[in-house]
């Protein structure tokens, strides 16, 4: 069976305008066969994504305090959506009345309540786009996480999937044959049946986990973009847009500034090398952008420059460190007892830079650092450097071409910015 999976973003399912737009994209193409949604997001007039409103219902309600009226809120949220759409009232009560279950659930594990109400969200969404579908008169069907064989972790707000999810989420299939299926993004079950949410942003890994599972020939991802630009509008203008990009690329970008994807979505497609289409809801006209395997090489070397981030060195000098054995080990093993990871690792004859993100750090930290360093390896000179920016140039075989990196350097020196670190990918 030929599929695409298509999820689209709260920015995309906000308003009712908007549901009847992605109702209109899905009946566009017969392969858009699996439906992913988030749960609505801002609005011009609202300036609260409804998962933020299930968070401060979910804190408020475990504090003890009443929470009848942001119950009431959030209800209006999808009735203001739903209802002028010409869904019956009873039928969106009827969905909506999952939300009182959950608001009464059992709070003697807090982060299980939480997600469970947090999860709400992608699930009346979904809930009520599916009846929204059938009112339309297409073949759709709502299908839980529970159902659908979306199981995770017991890790509530940062679940993973299980090892074994692709074959389990496999029983889809066979569902999305004949109908339109339209799956919740966001949260999974754990083997005991509770609900737990993915991290912030997690329909994208949602998404992803589907089109593995259903070997979709594309993950499309809506969003109210056109797609991936060459820099980010907010420090270059008009930038251009990608066209397309290999999945390593996009890593590479949204590494430092470029938010356009869940990191962790990229590995179940990358197995099965499924192209992930970024598309804007509203511009049909614009093919968006595509992260695929392999690209054809371009015009340009560069595909994109991005920047940003706050970072730290630690900077070690030691006469003979390079004839000591385990220095490294060493050192490094100090940042991991600490539970902090590093980010870059620049090496000269005596000395080595330990580069971080310092947003990792607490303030008692950085002395800790210090006094290990000094008991452990022993450097005749330690110096710390804060508030480091990257500036990442990206691009497929730039590692093989002449003279980018001159001009990156180049380009620095004449905005009078003086280069600490240099690392270019082995
Ligand atoms: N609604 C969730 C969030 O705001 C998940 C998602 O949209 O992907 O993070």
């Amino acid at each position: 069976m030929k599929c695409k999976v298509s999820k689209f973003g709260g920015s995309s399912v906000a308003t009712s305008e908007k549901i009847e737009q992605v109702a209109k994209i899905v009946q566009a193409d017969s392969l858009r066969k699996c439906i992913v949604l988030s749960a609505p997001g801002k609005t011009p007039d609202i300036s609260i994504k409804v998962t933020d409103l299930l968070i401060e219902t979910a804190h408020k309600a475990l504090a003890g305090a009443d929470v009848a009226d942001l119950v009431a809120e959030l209800k209006q949220r999808f009735t203001a959506i739903y209802s002028p759409l010409g869904l019956q009232d009873k039928v969106i009560a009827t969905v909506l009345s999952t939300l009182d279950d959950r608001v009464a659930a059992n709070k003697a594990n807090p982060e299980k309540y939480r997600d469970l109400l947090v999860a709400s969200g992608e699930d009346l969404n979904a809930r009520l786009f599916a009846e929204y579908l059938i009112s339309l008169g297409l073949k759709a069907d709502y299908v839980s996480p529970a159902e659908g064989g979306m199981v995770v972790t017991p890790v509530f707000g940062d679940a993973q999937p299980v090892p074994d999810i692709a074959s389990r989420l496999a029983v889809l299939r066979d569902r999305c044959c004949d109908r339109v299926v339209v799956f919740p993004g966001f949260f999974g079950v754990t083997a005991d049946g509770d609900i737990a949410t993915f991290s912030r942003g997690g329909s994208d890994l949602t998404g992803a986990l589907l089109a593995e599972a259903l070997d979709a020939s594309e993950y499309e991802n809506w969003t109210d973009v056109d797609g991936i630009f060459s820099a980010s509008p907010g420090t270059v203008d008009d930038p251009d847009q990608i066209p397309a990009l290999t999945y390593r690329e996009m890593r590479e970008l949204s590494y430092i500034g470029f938010n356009v994807f869940h990191e962790e979505a990229v590995t179940p497609v990358t197995h099965k090398r499924i192209p992930i289409r970024l598309r804007n809801t509203h511009n049909l006209s614009n093919d968006g952008t595509l992260i695929v395997a392999e690209r054809l090489p371009g015009e340009r070397d560069v595909i994109g420059i991005a920047s940003g981030g706050r970072y730290c060195s630690f900077t070690l000098q030691k006469y003979l460190m390079n004839r000591e054995k385990g220095f490294g080990r060493k050192l490094l093993s100090i940042f991991e007892n600490l539970d902090l990871s590093f980010e870059h690792l620049p090496t000269g004859v005596d000395n080595l830079s330990v580069v971080l993100d310092q947003t990792q750090l607490k303030p008692e930290t950085v002395n800790m650092i210090t006094r290990s360093i000094q008991r452990e390896v022993n450097p005749d000179e330690i110096k710390i450097e804060f508030d480091i920016s990257l500036v990442s140039v990206v691009g497929e075989g730039l590692v093989h071409k002449v003279g980018v990196l001159a001009q990156a350097a180049t380009a620095l020196a004449d905005a009078e910015v003086n280069i600490k670190l240099l690392a270019q990918g082995s």
